[in-house]
């Protein structure tokens, strides 16, 4: 399969102000900035998007994507999320005031969006992909999700703190590849990354130590303010199969 994390910062850089990745074209994870992308043929491509979590870089773009991608008729994007997220987003985004309600706009025959409920551990198909849903632990409720194609799986815990329930998971797992694991914060904000429910350069090494050595731990979600020293800190520790994500790059596994 292939995956890109969409640029959303400064070029050339390769921390990021939003969340949005790509698996073979037509399947998004977070719509932090796909909406904003500025080839519309992409964004037209998109027929699923996955919401991890309603906080703001993971979803920023959303109405703009599903703004850009109408045309009158039945086929529309799908929407999955869990059930909280999917009511956050019509009581607090597509509610008549930030924007249109979409939700009540949309019918069978002429739809914005349709929705679909994911639940925890409870895969679904789309694309060709198997993706399974599994919490992390990020404060407010948030899946986490395995995407697997067959021959490669890859994880996306999203944003959380220290956790376990997706490692064991990963872990029966014999044809992971690569896990997208976020490391947000630098060691002296440790505190702020408990508060927050992410993950700093001090438990990024205990939560990588739980996926298998052979997998690649690719970094995401640094704080534009911090990159560099979280990057140095990361390079600090010498740890093996860790890299910082690619923005734009292509990942193929
Ligand atoms: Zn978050
Ligand atoms: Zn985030």
């Amino acid at each position: 399969m292939r995956i890109e994390l969409l640029p959303s910062s400064i070029p050339s850089s390769d921390a990021q102000f939003l969340v949005s990745f790509i698996v073979n074209d037509t399947v998004a994870i977070d719509a932090g900035a796909i909406g904003f992308l500025a080839d519309l043929e992409r964004q037209r491509a998109i027929r699923h998007v996955f919401i991890t979590h309603e906080h703001l870089d993971h979803i920023a773009s959303l109405a703009i994507l599903l703004e850009n991608v109408y045309e009158p008729g039945p086929d529309c994007i799908e929407l999955l999320a869990a059930p909280e997220v999917l009511e956050f987003l019509h009581s607090d985004v597509f509610n008549g005031r930030v924007w249109p309600d979409f939700f009540e706009l949309s019918s069978p025959e002429n739809a914005f969006l349709k929705t679909t409920v994911l639940e925890p551990m409870v895969p679904v198909v789309r694309g060709g992909l198997t993706v399974t849903p599994v919490p992390v632990s990020h404060g407010v409720e948030t899946l986490g999700l395995v995407v697997d194609d067959g021959r490669a799986a890859v994880g996306f815990p999203s944003d959380t703190g220290p956790t376990e329930h997706l490692w064991r998971h990963l872990n029966a797992m014999p044809h992971l590849k690569a896990v997208f694991l976020e490391a947000s914060f630098p060691s002296s904000l440790s505190d702020l990354a408990t508060l927050t429910g992410h993950l700093c350069t001090r438990t990024f090494p205990i939560e990588a130590a739980k996926l298998p050595a052979e997998v690649r731990k690719i970094i995401v979600h640094r704080k534009v303010r911090y990159a560099a020293e979280i990057a140095r800190e990361i390079a600090a520790l010498g740890l093996d199969n860790v890299e910082l994500v690619r923005p734009g790059y292509g990942y193929e596994f």
